[in-house]
């Protein structure tokens, strides 16, 4: 199975960034690539579905899970727990697919530890007024969560050094070219 791991793929970003969106349209682009779906404790956000955007889970459940080494790796971020589902990945890695993660970076470290034949990519804000614009924009934070997500990302973005490479995200169709091309190279 550790040859299958050089086809993990880590994006990490904060949050605003557009790394789902960016990673939405890598999938589009490319029936190959597949993105895991995490557990979380946080509630749903506005029309996200149990096991689409994520499988949410009570605290209880997910350390639970955790417990029971349900998880590749783990993290809290902010006041709630994120998990990468190890049943998940495997799957889809069996599946012959490429594999893309979208975790904070506590997590991202961490997958790179374990594998280090895996990718990893940072998102990149072209500014930190952009990103609080944008997640002001999306008006799903309160202001609490919108001061508290701006604090961790001025933090992650002292770590994309620590990735393999690192994308701006300032004309979407550039970052997606950019990201899918460092994707193709890695496994040729
Ligand atoms: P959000 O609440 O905005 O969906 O996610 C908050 C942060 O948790 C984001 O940086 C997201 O990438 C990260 N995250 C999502 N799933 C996982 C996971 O399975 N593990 C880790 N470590 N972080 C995750």
């Amino acid at each position: 199975m550790s040859d299958l791991y050089s086809k993990l793929v880590v994006v990490s970003g904060p949050s605003g960034a557009g790394k789902d969106t960016v990673v939405a349209k890598l999938l589009e682009k490319d029936s190959d690539i597949s993105l895991s779906v995490s557990a979380t404790t946080r509630a749903p956000r506005g029309s996200e579905q149990n096991g689409v955007e994520y499988y949410f889970l009570s605290v209880e459940d997910f350390l639970a899970k955790a417990e029971n080494d349900g998880f590749i790796e783990h993290a809290q971020y902010g006041s709630n727990y994120y998990g990468t589902l190890k049943s998940d990945v495997e799957e889809r890695l069996a599946d012959g697919k490429t594999v893309v993660l979208v975790i904070e970076v506590q997590g991202a470290a961490n997958i790179k530890k374990m594998y280090p034949q895996s990718l990893s990519i940072f998102i990149m804000p072209p500014s930190l007024e952009v990103l609080e614009n944008r997640l002001r924009g999306r008006k799903t934070e309160s202001e609490a969560d919108i001061q508290k997500r701006l604090g961790i990302a001025a933090e992650e973005m002292k770590k994309s050094v620590d990735y393999d490479f690192t994308v701006v995200n300032d004309a979407l169709e550039d970052a997606v070219n950019d990201a899918y091309n460092i994707i193709k190279n890695h496994n040729k």
